[in-house]
C-alpha cells in the first residue's frame, strides 16, 4: 500500500473529476485522481468532429477562462483546455489505472487499482469521490446480432462508410448528427427510431437539416420502428407495417449510455427504486455510504440528460467544502 494517507481519491478524470481535484487542491487537501483511460477519456472518444452544444464559458473549471475559435468549442479545443487546466493545478492524475474497488469507512478507505503493468496497487485515503461518468456503458438494443463486428455504439467519423449501407439507430442529437455526417460522406443512410418522431431535445440548428434530408428521401427514416435482428449482410426491422429486411453493411446503435450501476451498487451506493437515482445528500452529494461522494453525471443515475459538464462542474466545489468540514470532525 502506498504510504501516504490522502485526503481523497477521485475516481474518474473527466471534467467533473478534474473539477473535484482542483477544488480539493485549492483548499489544501491532498488528492489523487485515477482514470481507467486517459485524461478526459470520454471526450477523447467522442466523435472526431464534434462541436459542443455549449458556449465555452459554461465548460470552464477552476476559474480558468476557456476560449475557442468559433462560437462553440470543438472536441480538440476542449481536450486541450482540460489538459492545460490539469497541468496548471498540478493535479496528480494516474491515467490508465482503473479503480477496481474500495473498502473502509470515513477517515480510512483503501482504494484498489490496477496499473498499466498489471500491478495491483492500494491507496489509503480519508474520502472517496466517484466521478465515473456514463460513456463506457452503452444502452444495448438487446437483439440477436448486436455483437457482430459491424455493430458499434460509438460514432467517430464518417469516412470509412462511403458507398456503404448504414443503419443509424436512435432519435436524438448523436443519431441525427451521425446520420447527417454519414450521408454527406457518401453512405446510404437509414435512420430507425422507436418513437413517432425525432426527439424534442434535438438542437434547433440540427433539426431542420435532418428533417429536410428525411423529407427529401436523402436519408431514409423509419419511425415507430425497432431493430429485430442484425445479420451479417442485412437487418430485420419491425415497422408498424410489419417486418422488413434491409441490406446492411454497418450499424450505429446510438441509443445512449448509462452509469456503471453495478460498480456503484457493489460499493454501497443506494438507488431510489422509483427514479433509479442514487441517493445523495442534495447539498454535499455524499451518498448513503458515509465518506463516499458522487460527482457529475453519475448523480443523475439513468437520467443522464439532466447533468452535463455545464452543471456537473459545480459539484467539485460542493464536495470539496463538505470534505473540508468532515475532515475537521474525524
Ligand atoms: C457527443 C456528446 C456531446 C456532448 N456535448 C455536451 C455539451 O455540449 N455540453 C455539455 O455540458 N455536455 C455535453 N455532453 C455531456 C458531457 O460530456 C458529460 O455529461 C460529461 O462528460 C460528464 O462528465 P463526467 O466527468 O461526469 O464524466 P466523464 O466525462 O464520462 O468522465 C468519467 C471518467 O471516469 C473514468 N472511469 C470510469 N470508471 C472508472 C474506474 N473504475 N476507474 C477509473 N476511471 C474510471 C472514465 O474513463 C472517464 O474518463 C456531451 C456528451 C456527448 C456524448
Amino acid at each position: 500500500m502506498s504510504g501516504e494517507l490522502l485526503d481523497a481519491v477521485v475516481v474518474g478524470a473527466g471534467p467533473t473529476g478534474l473539477a473535484c481535484g482542483i477544488e480539493l487542491t485549492k483548499r489544501g487537501l491532498r488528492a489523487k485522481l485515477f482514470d481507467k483511460g486517459c485524461l478526459t477519456n470520454s471526450l477523447c472518444n467522442y466523435p472526431t468532429n464534434m462541436v459542443f452544444f455549449t458556449t465555452p464559458e459554461l465548460l470552464e473549471i477552476g476559474g480558468i477562462p476557456m476560449t475557442c475559435l468559433g462560437e462553440k468549442p470543438v472536441r480538440v479545443e476542449a481536450l486541450k483546455y482540460y489538459r492545460r487546466v490539469a497541468q496548471h493545478y498540478r493535479l496528480d492524475v494516474h491515467q490508465y489505472e482503473p479503480v477496481l474497488g474500495f473498502e473502509g469507512s470515513p477517515g480510512s478507505f483503501r482504494v484498489r487499482t490496477r496499473d498499466r503493468m498489471g500491478r495491483e496497487n492500494e491507496y489509503a485515503c480519508r474520502f472517496v469521490i466517484l466521478a465515473t461518468g456514463y460513456y463506457d456503458r452503452p444502452n444495448l438494443l438487446g437483439v440477436p446480432g448486436e455483437d457482430l463486428p459491424k455493430v458499434t455504439h460509438y460514432y467517430r467519423e464518417p469516412y470509412p462508410y462511403f458507398d456503404q449501407d448504414v443503419l443509424v439507430v436512435g432519435g436524438k442529437n448523436s443519431a441525427a448528427i451521425a446520420a447527417l455526417e454519414l450521408y454527406r460522406a457518401g453512405a446510404r443512410v437509414t435512420l430507425v427510431h422507436r418513437r413517432e418522431r425525432l426527439s424534442d431535445s434535438i438542437k434547433y440548428w440540427i433539426r431542420p437539416d435532418i428533417e429536410n434530408r428525411i423529407r427529401n428521401g436523402e436519408i431514409r427514416a423509419y419511425f415507430q420502428t425497432t431493430v429485430r435482428e442484425i445479420l451479417p449482410d442485412s437487418v430485420v426491422l419491425s415497422t408498424p407495417e410489419g417486418e422488413i429486411l434491409l441490406k446492411n453493411d454497418f450499424v450505429f446503435a446510438l441509443t445512449g449510455y448509462h452509469p456503471d450501476t453495478e460498480f456503484l451498487a457493489r460499493h454501497g451506493i443506494v438507488f431510489d427504486p422509483g427514479t433509479q437515482r442514487p441517493r445523495v445528500d442534495p447539498e454535499t452529494l455524499e451518498s448513503e455510504r458515509p465518506g463516499v461522494y458522487l460527482a457529475g453525471v453519475v448523480v443523475a443515475g439513468m437520467h443522464t440528460n439532466e447533468i452535463f459538464i455545464e452543471n456537473g462542474r459545480f459539484h467539485g466545489e460542493r464536495i470539496a467544502e463538505a470534505i473540508l468540514r468532515a475532515s475537521n470532525s474525524i
